[in-house]
This record gives structure tokens, sequence and C-alpha cells, in this order.
């Protein structure tokens, strides 16, 4: 059952009424349900805990704090792809044993900070990224323990923004070169390669691409044991999609994501990893805005509400339409209307929806965009020079403020005049 729901009327997180919530903390905010959070996590674990496993939260899909002590505190570990998710990650409460660092870009420092909190293991990305590692790891006396990110060169029919698993995208080494690269790895000081690692892409709603990968990920680990390393994980990536606005398809959950991996790696005498963001905390956050006004064109009816793509950038960068509900549960026999639902921000793309057959929208009116807990407030910018909005964290009746609004001061307390200016 969804934690967001209506009661009396009124759509709760919770134990918490969104409306009273607006009315205290004043809106855009984003709110996160503890209890969502908590399901979502147990879900995909408990679907795979069957064998020997680790759920790695992927930190860029929401990076709060007060979200990583949630699920740190049920187990989970980490997927962090810069030096500050590998903090907030620790910050969070997460041991630096259950740490996975990927990403293309590894600086020189980020590498030396990553061998330094002795963390589980660093997806390399290249080879250049395998020679450094093997020299810092060799000035700081310390050996590192990686897998090689391979590209299995499938096409995870996803939106072409977060696709990574196609030859042409930056991210990994081409399948065909694994073995080799590992013949180099296990001969460079300071480097044990005791994993292999993927990730396809995000927003995958189809789980034939994974099947594929994942056979093809076997194979490579069958190869490289018949070459003498000694591969004791398997890091399978995130990017099981989620449901935003009742598509007509089915979105395949974790037990048939399950289901997939077990049938092609059931049998395989390896510690399996996941990456999951977006299937954790995606459906377990909304957008909670207001509507500033309601403008009627010719044959055009416009909602502008306090959110915008700097809030909220997927529907503007992805061309993603967030299911929209009204806070307050309109009569059954309310009449309906088709509008558009913009922002004010001064770009045509600030628009959450186009056309969407809503009850009577009045202004004051609060809204909630669903789905919004992923990749939300972590891709959010002060565009516009607009504060970034709060992050709220329910649990039961309970509330917290877990990022405040920051003053106008604050945000631009890092600028300063140029020295010849007054
Ligand atoms: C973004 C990312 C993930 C998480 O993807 P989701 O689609 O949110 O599950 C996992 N691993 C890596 C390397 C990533 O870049």
């Amino acid at each position: 059952m969804s934690q967001f729901a209506y009661t009396n009327g009124i759509l709760h997180a919770e134990g918490n009424s969104l409306e009273a919530l607006a009315q205290s903390i004043r809106t855009p905010f984003y709110c996160y349900s503890t209890a969502a959070l908590t399901h979502n996590f147990q879900a995909f674990e408990n679907a795979l805990c069957q064998r020997n496993s680790l759920v790695c939260f992927a930190v860029k899909a929401n990076p709060n704090l007060a979200v990583i002590n949630t699920l740190s505190s049920l187990g989970a570990g980490a997927d962090v792809v810069s030096e500050g998710e590998l903090r907030r990650a620790l910050a969070g409460g997460v041991p630096a044993d259950k740490i996975v660092f990927s990403g293309v870009g590894k600086t020189r420092e980020e590498l030396r900070y990553a061998l330094d909190k002795r963390i589980l293991q660093i997806n390399v990305e290249s080879l250049s990224e395998l020679k450094l590692l093997s020299e810092i790891a060799c000035e700081n006396g310390v050996e590192a323990d990686i897998a090689v990110r391979v590209n299995p060169d499938v096409d995870a029919v996803t939106h072409e923004k977060i696709t990574t698993g196609r030859q042409e995208n930056k991210f990994g080494i081409d399948i065909s070169a694994a073995e080799s690269i590992y013949e180099y790895a296990s001969s460079l000081p300071g480097i044990c390669p005791t994993a292999v690692a993927m990730h396809i892409g995000s927003q995958l709603v189809d789980l034939a691409p994974f099947r594929t990968a994942f056979k093809r990920l076997r194979e490579l680990v069958t190869a490289l044991g018949g070459a003498g390393h000694q591969i004791r994980r398997i890091d399978l990536g995130g990017g099981l999609g989620v449901s935003y606005n009742g598509e007509s398809y089915d979105v395949p959950g974790p037990e048939l994501y399950a289901q997939v991996v077990n049938e092609v790696l059931g049998d395989i005498d390896c510690t399996l990893m996941f990456e999951p963001g977006r299937v954790i905390s995606g459906s377990a956050g909304v957008l909670v805005t207001k509507v500033i006004y309601v403008k009627k064109g010719e044959g055009r009816n416009f909602v502008i509400v306090d959110a915008a793509m700097n809030d909220l950038i997927r529907p503007a960068l992805y061309d993603a339409q967030h299911d929209i509900q009204p806070v307050r549960l309109p009569p059954a026999d309310a009449c309906t209307q088709l509008y558009d639902i913009v922002g004010p921000v001064c770009e045509t793309g600030d628009t959450f929806a186009r056309q969407i057959a809503m009850p009577d929208i009045i202004e004051g009116d609060y809204l909630v965009f669903n789905a919004a807990g992923a990749y939300g407030a972590s891709m959010s910018s002060t565009y516009n020079s607009r504060c970034l909005v709060p992050e709220i964290l329910v649990r039961g009746k309970e509330f917290s403020i877990v990022r405040k609004r920051p003053s106008y001061e604050e945000m631009f307390s890092l600028e300063q005049f140029a020295d010849w200016q007054e």
C-alpha cells in the first residue's frame, strides 16, 4: 500500500496531513516517508536475500543524510560517484566496508580519500584510472580491491540521457577487452581485482536487457575464473525502473528482477552486489507545491505552481511525467478540465504536465508530484535564484525537517564583489 494516501479527504504522508505540513513549512518542499523507504529497501533485499548479497543504495538518487541514515540502519551499503557522496555515505552511517565507488572521472584526490577510508571496492572504468589507482595505492602502502566496470554493450531501452551500457556510452570498459584488463590489473602493484561490475542504465522497465547483460557478465566471470582470477563479487549495478504515471505497461518489481538474477547467476559462487537508487527512494517521496495562479487562455488553462524545474528537473530533462494529485480530495461530482501545470521559471521547458484532466483547480490549492523521491532534490539547483526547497522526513505521526530552506543571505554567502569593486 502507498504511504501517501487520503484520510478524511486530505492527502497524508503516513500520519501527517500534507495540508498541515504545507501550511507550517510553506511550499514547495519534498516529503519522504520512512515506512516507504523501509518497505522499498526490504522488498528489494528480501527478493534477493536467498543468497549472499549486498544492496548498496545509489546515493545520487537521494543523498539526504537522514535518508541515507534510514537506509543504513536497515543494513544498506552505498554506491557513491564522488568524494562528496562518499563523505555523505560515511556521515549517514554507512560502514566503509559496504561502500562501492563508481564513476568515470574519479580524481587523484578522490581515489586517495577512498583508499584512506578503506572502502569495500572501487569500480574502475578505464585503463588510465587503473594505473593511477595502482600508483596511489603504492604511495600509501595499501591494496585496492577493485572491480572493472565492464560495458556489456546492450541497449537498455530507456531515455537516451540515462542509458549507459552501449558501446558509444562513456561508461565502463568494453567487455571484449575485459579479460586482458584483468590480466594487466593483476600484474599491477597495489591492485586486487576481486570483482566484476556493470550498470547499464536507469529507469529500465523491461528485464530483457538485464538478462542479456547478466549472461555476458557470467561468461566473463567464468572466463576469468579459468584464467586463474579469484572473482569474489559480482556487482550488477542498479537501473530498475519505477512507475511515474500509471504507465500502460507493467513496471517489473524486485521479485521479477530477482528471478532474472537467479536464473542467470543463481548458482555462481560469488557475493552479488546491487546498486539500486530509484527503486528504493523514488516512490518514497513527493514534492508538495501550491497553486499561485490559474491563467485561463484561449483554449488553454495554465496552472502556475510555486515549484519549478530547478526543484524537479526530470520533466524538462527526461520528459518525465510525474503523476499529480490534489492534496484535498475533490468532491466526486467535481467538474474536470484540461490543464497545463507549469512553474514560474522563465523557460518553456518549465512545464510539469500538458493537457491533463484534473478536477477544478483554484488558486491556493496544494498539489503533489508523486514519485519524486529519486533524482528530485538531488538534481535541484538555485536557477532563477530560487532557494533550494526544504526536505521533510516523516515517520508515523512524526515529521522532521531534514534539510532546511536556506535564507537568501545563505544563498549569496559564497559570493563576493571582485577586489576592484565596491
Ligand atoms: C545512477 C547509478 C546507479 C543507480 O541507478 P538507478 O537507476 O537509480 O537504480 C547505480 N550504479 C551506478 C554506477 C550509477 O551511476
